[in-house]
């Protein structure tokens, strides 16, 4: 899940920016970026690094601080490995206009190839980046930021937040929407755009919500919303009573409840684009193990386990291969009997579980082939 951020308002965008990015990193992400609009009708400044957000803030400087108008992502990525070119944002032609985004494209194939018949050069390998060319078209032909978003969006398939800045108009952010998730919020004189509201609520409490397939138009002193077509609808206006602590929580009263009640929306999130039509399901990733394995073995440590419990059940039901599930701090001490034909699945969220890390090694050692789930790209 990633995280997206937007500010016009007379303050340096960039501190919010960053400020909203860091409120956002429990959601997870894997590289970080901004455009900046530091001077009008001149190309953004863009800066993005692979990994934390302090990589991202470490290549900074002070050119980058006097822009009033700016957004920032964190990305998760999920077309286009985890790099400095593929995190968001994204440039068009002209490097005047930037996008970010969240969610995935379903029909960018057909779009980046339309584009790149018309000249367009593709830098990064994500679905994102055809938004921002399809942008700067529609863009140049109406010089209506807001507009071309409309169109843009009328041609999109999939799910989406986006959000744009162009140098021409610097304090205007355009945003829209489609099956995921944004937010403004509404300031004195400066307004907010995001993912979420913890993004936001040190400055404000007054947020509104953006509806299904709807464009907003926001600048200092105002914010319009509309559907895909242009006709302007009244969003819903709400105060936000938690402070920031609880806004990461979303309300709830601890962390460990809000993943319960998330577990559905974190089910369909992991699944989102893996599924080409209604009765199959793409997992790539899983190719290389297509062997024919008669045994599977779960190894992990503590809610882990508990996961691979559950998971006993659902691989038996599906795929009909027995399953074993056993604590990786007992396994790592055992001379188990593996065999060729045995799949042993790791699981840890931090993917640093120094047993089960022990226990992948030791599972390894004795010949089996391993494949793990974790939260954390480039652990293990
Ligand atoms: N699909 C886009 C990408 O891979 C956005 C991913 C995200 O939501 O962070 O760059």
């Amino acid at each position: 899940m990633c995280g997206i951020v937007g500010y016009t308002g007379p303050n340096p965008a960039l501190s919010r920016v960053i400020e909203g990015l860091r409120r956002l990193e429990y959601r997870g992400y894997d590289s970080a970026g901004v455009a900046l609009a530091t001077k009008p009708g001149e190309k953004l400044v863009v800066e993005k690094k692979a990994g934390k957000l302090v990589n991202l803030e470490s290549a900074l400087n002070s050119e980058y601080t006097n822009a009033h108008g700016g957004i920032g992502h964190t990305r998760w990525a999920t077309h286009g490995g985890p790099t400095d070119v593929n995190a968001h944002p994204h440039l068009d032609a002209t490097g005047k206009l930037a996008v970010i985004h969240n969610g995935i494209i379903e029909n960018y194939v057909e779009l980046k190839s339309e584009l790149e018949r018309r000249g367009h050069n593709f830098k990064s390998e994500t679905d994102t980046e055809s938004v921002a060319h399809l942008l700067g078209e529609e863009f140049k032909s109406s010089g209506d930021l807001a507009s071309a978003m409309r169109s843009v969006c009328l041609r999109l398939r999939g799910s989406f937040t986006l959000l744009a800045i162009h140098s021409d108009n610097p304090n205007l952010i355009v945003g829209a929407r489609r099956n995921s998730p944004l937010v403004v919020g509404v300031g004195e004189g400066e307004n907010f755009l995001a993912s979420d509201v913890s993004a936001f609520i040190a400055h404000t409490k007054k947020a509104l919500e953006l509806g299904q397939d709807q464009v907003v138009q926001v600048t200092p002193e105002k914010v319009v919303v509309t559907d895909l077509h242009g006709k302007e609808v009244t969003p819903n206006q709400y105060e936000i009573t938690w402070d920031a602590q609880a806004a990461e929580r979303g309300g709830f009263q601890h962390f460990m409840l809000k993943e319960i009640y998330e577990q559905p929306k974190a089910v369909a999130d992991t699944l989102l684009g893996r599924f080409p039509n209604s009765d199959s399901i793409e997992l790539t990733e899983l190719e290389k193990f297509s062997v024919d394995y008669n045994r599977i073995l779960i190894l992990a440590c503590g809610t882990a386990y508990h996961a691979g419990l559950i998971g006993k059940y659902a691989i038996e039901e599906w795929a009909r291969i027995p399953v074993d599930v056993e604590l990786a701090s007992e396994f790592r001490y055992r001379n188990p009997v593996l065999s060729s034909k045995t799949l042993v699945i790791t699981i840890s969220q931090s993917g640093e579980t120094m047993d089960t890390l022990m226990a992948l090694r030791h599972a390894k050692s004795l010949g089996a082939k391993t494949l793990s789930i974790c939260n954390t790209i480039g652990s293990c």
